[in-house]
């Protein structure tokens, strides 16, 4: 299978199973955001709750936090962000077709002209108006990044949790940026999501804990069933990086149109809380009891995009498999991202005893998984369907179901079926989602 081929299959099975559609689609579609479809929705939230759960549940050190998407606009010239937040912009003089200075090479992509406009900075910041005056002293900005709302909080954060170096604050949220050119379905659109942590350490201990977050978010994708072929680690040349940063290391995954950025884990230094100290009048320095001093932290920043990260493990999961002489497709998606955990089909949707029965037991597991209950189709057809979008397991209820009181479950990967009793059911899918 050809890359070009497999992100085009991709594409087309988001948008025949209900992951991903285009925005405004029957206004002609607009370019550059997507709406996430009943099962895309499962697998964002799922991809959401794991970070979640990695990064703040499993830790003592991190909390989470939820702010605004919008933010009093002198945050954004104390961070830096209306003077620098831009990337270069340079016209194709042939074609005319705009492109990001660091995406092109010596060629346009579009037409192979060698001939280029000089470079000129665009702020990539959205803007928009609060109240009912459209004038300077009402503009405002829709955040580029979650970040700035959790400097902003950080004293705030400290007072209320009494928490100590180092510690952490993170938060998932919808950040905007005006992209020059968005593209690769959602890798890179106009409106996205994030999901950064903010690490606060002593600057002597930045180092050590910037290595062991890069450790940790790469082992987080691997984890959730990524390739580790398909990730790799690429630190920042030192003309790379923002002026403020000491180290940046991203994670990379290799998606069929090449390497590229699945998250940033930057070494920030003591920027952001000085910048916004100096700028609010507040003094965001932290006071540390032990030694009786007063100093700005530094900040470890692993930073990742959920469309992103979606993207890579729905790239990740897709397989297809030769099966009596027709293709199977199957997203081989981990038992925690999978979007659909069980789903409960009658063997005779003509029978009234076999239908009730199966719902009540889908009924019953919903208690516990995602499940569904599905009739509309042959059992075979029912399978494939369900492989397609990666559902752990399917539980098939037939006329033996009524009286031994058993069903059959049938694994999405070996494809093995097993004859397991009613009572023990939710016992048997939970001992086997969790020990994958
Ligand atoms: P790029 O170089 O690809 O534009 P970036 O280095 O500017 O990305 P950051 O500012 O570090 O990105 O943002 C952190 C993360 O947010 C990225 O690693 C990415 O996962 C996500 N992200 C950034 N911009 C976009 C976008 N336009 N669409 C989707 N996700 C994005």
């Amino acid at each position: 299978m050809s890359q070009d081929n497999l992100m085009e299959k991709i594409v087309s099975l988001c948008k025949r199973r209900g992951f991903v559609f285009q925005s405004s689609e029957i206004y002609g579609g607009l370019s550059s955001v997507w709406d996430y479809g009943p099962l895309g929705a499962e697998l964002k939230r799922n991809v959401k709750n794991a970070w979640w759960k990695s990064v703040v549940h499993s830790r003592d050190d991190v909390v989470g936090l939820d702010c605004g998407i919008l933010m009093h606009p002198d945050a954004w010239k104390a961070s830096g962000h209306v003077e620098g937040f831009s990337d270069i912009l340079v016209d194709c003089k042939s074609c005319k077709k705009r492109f990001r200075k660091d995406h092109v090479g010596e060629k346009c992509p579009e037409c192979g002209a060698i001939d280029f406009t000089d470079g000129r900075a665009f702020n990539l910041m959205m803007k928009t108006y609060l109240g009912a005056a459209e004038d300077s002293s009402s503009l405002s900005y829709l955040r580029p990044e979650t970040a700035q709302g959790i400097f902003v909080n950080f004293s705030n954060v400290v007072d209320t949790t009494r928490k100590r170096l180092p510690f952490g604050i993170a938060q998932i949220g919808k950040s905007f940026r005006n992209e020059i050119t968005p593209g690769n379905f959602i890798f890179r659109t106009r409106e996205f999501e994030q999901m950064e942590i903010e690490y606060f350490t002593k600057p002597e201990e930045a180092d050590e804990s910037h290595k062991q977050w890069i450790e940790e978010r790469f082992a987080w994708y691997v984890d959730l069933g990524i390739k580790k072929e398909s990730l790799r680690l690429r630190k920042h040349a030192s003309d790379e990086l923002a002026h403020y940063a000491k180290g940046c290391t991203d994670i990379e995954y290799q998606f069929p149109f090449g390497w590229s950025e699945l998250e940033g884990i930057a070494n920030r230094t003591d920027f952001d809380l000085k910048q916004h100290s100096k700028a609010s009048g507040k003094d965001l320095q932290y006071q540390d009891n032990l030694t009786n001093t007063k100093f700005f932290p530094y900040i470890i920043e692993p930073s990742g995009g959920v469309d992103r990260a979606t993207l890579a493990f729905l790239v990740d999961a897709y397989c297809e498999e030769e099966v009596r002489g027709s293709t199977r497709v199957v997203l081989k998606f981990s038992p925690e991202l999978a979007p659909i955990k069980v789903a409960v089909l009658p063997l005779l949707k003509k029978n009234s005893e076999i239908v009730s029965t199966a719902k009540a037991i889908k009924k019953d597991l919903s208690k516990c998984f995602m499940s569904v209950y599905d009739d509309t189709a042959s059992i075979g057809k029912l399978y494939r369907r369900q492989d397609e979008v990666g559902t752990f397991f399917c539980v098939t209820v037939d006329v033996d179901s009524l009286s031994d009181k058993k069903v059959t479950v049938r694994d999405r990967d070996t494809m093995a079926q097993e004859r397991i009793s009613v009572d023990s059911l939710k016992e048997y899918l939970s001992n086997k989602l969790l020990n994958h």
